[in-house]
């Protein structure tokens, strides 16, 4: 069997679902079919969570657009007085009871509670109408498969339970494909979790792991892995091979294009994946696998914006390589902040931490009982993969760089 995902790009309108349907139909292997939310709804899902938190009167015509962007899609697919559409508009409807009827409580269950709903909605939808055109499918919930740990936004898996029930449902007795959500899950409790953002790749790694696939695919609207945003770069190229490490290594350090997580699930069963360009089937896209070409590479330039340096020095100069590094990493652990690169002195730690409002202001009030705590926020991380002197020189440009780091082949420059 293969995992297939679909992003939400994919997914943003109907012609993207009916294109889905032609990819999926002309597939003769099982599938399971990973799918995220349409368009941009994680973005207003997360608007909506603002407003309702708030208390907000606006809100409400968020929601609005939110359940016409889907009803608009759906009718698109069905046609207006089907059993299809009663259903999709009766999910609308419960999700705005909900809202009625929830307090707003804990920030972090609170978004996984109402953000989960994007993906819900979408591969309800979808699902809906691959049968509806004849294919042998079923619609499966994460949240009864991808078991989790109650770190809500950033859940853990909890392995064992996990996978009994993914291999349980995912028999092909009754169904040759199931459709699913990308990025949630539950806790053994059954409250709705999230993997963090753009976590739909990793949601189809676990089950291609789990299950033993043959291999994934994610169908993107990019046509592979390029060695540099085009946008920023136009002479970027798309990699045609790479290894699992170097994926590891480019989407760590920021390359979007596919989660950091998804690797390593692949990876620990030899699983390849492929990323293709959902537009243009006929290109061939960007494989990760074992025994990718190597010493060949060009240089990879990846950029990480939102970022924030944080300096920090021990109020009594006490060395930092033991026990203060030991406590803050162990800090930074607990809130959940994202370290992207690590520099020491003798009695200075320089870290680079994705700038997440809700945490960082939390960690700073902490460290400042310890440490003198200088930090410079909306800066941006650079990374040169098998780079060359030209290379480098080429994306600094005329920034000011805070910080440097050289290692074997890789270049990391903290810009602002
Ligand atoms: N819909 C989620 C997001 O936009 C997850 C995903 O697309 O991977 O972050
Ligand atoms: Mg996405």
């Amino acid at each position: 069997m293969r995992v297939f995902k679909f992003g939400g790009a994919s997914v943003r309108n109907a012609e993207g679902i009916i294109n889905l349907f032609d990819i999926v139909s002309e597939e003769n292997d099982r599938l399971v079919v990973v799918i995220s939310a349409f368009g941009k709804t994680t973005n207003a899902l997360e608007r909506i969570l603002a407003g309702w938190r708030q208390g907000d009167p606006e809100t409400r015509s968020l929601v609005r657009e939110v359940t016409e962007y889907h009803i608009s899609i759906a009718e698109q697919l069905f046609g207006a007085a089907t059993p299809e559409m009663e259903r999709v508009k009766s999910i609308f409807r419960e999700f705005g009871g909900l809202l009625d009827r929830k307090e707003p409580g804990d920030y972090d269950h609170d978004y996984d509670m109402i953000v989960s709903n994007g993906e819900l909605w979408s591969t309800m939808i979808v699902e809906a109408y691959l049968r509806t055109r004849g294919l042998r499918s079923e619609w499966a919930d994460a949240r009864k498969l991808l078991i989790t740990d109650d770190r809500y936004r950033d859940a853990g898996i909890l392995w064992e339970s996990s996978q009994r029930a993914v291999r349980e449902r995912f028999n092909f007795s009754s169904a040759d494909l199931y459709v699913t959500q990308g990025f949630i899950g539950a806790t053994e409790a059954g409250e709705a979790t999230t993997l963090g953002r753009e976590g739909s790749d990793y949601s189809a790694a676990l089950f291609a792991n789990m299950l033993d696939a043959r291999d994934v695919v994610v169908w993107k609207d990019v046509p592979g892995i390029m060695n540099a945003d085009p946008d920023w770069m136009p002479s970027a190229v798309t990699l045609p091979h790479i290894s699992y490490l170097e994926a590891v290594e480019m989407t760590y350090s920021g390359a979007r294009v596919i989660h950091p997580k998804t690797i390593k699930p692949l990876h620990n069963k030899g699983i390849p994946m492929r990323v293709r360009s959902f537009a243009d089937r006929e290109a061939e896209g960007t494989l990760i696998s074992e025994g990718a070409p190597q010493g060949e590479m060009c240089p990879v330039f990846v950029r990480k914006s939102g970022q924030m340096l944080l300096s920090l020095i021990p109020k009594d100069l006490s060395f930092v390589m033991g026990d203060n590094l030991a406590g803050l990493f162990h800090l930074l652990a607990q809130t959940g902040l994202k370290v992207n690169l690590v520099q020491t002195g003798a009695v200075s730690i320089n870290v680079c931490i994705d700038h997440e409002e809700h945490r960082v202001d939390e960690i700073i009030e902490e460290l400042k009982k310890e440490y003198t705590v200088l930090y410079n926020d909306g800066v941006e991380m650079l990374t040169v993969r098998h780079s060359t002197p030209e290379a480098a020189a080429l994306v600094t440009g005329s920034r000011e760089v805070l910080l440097s780091q050289k290692t074997r082949n890789t270049v990391r420059l903290v810009v602002r």
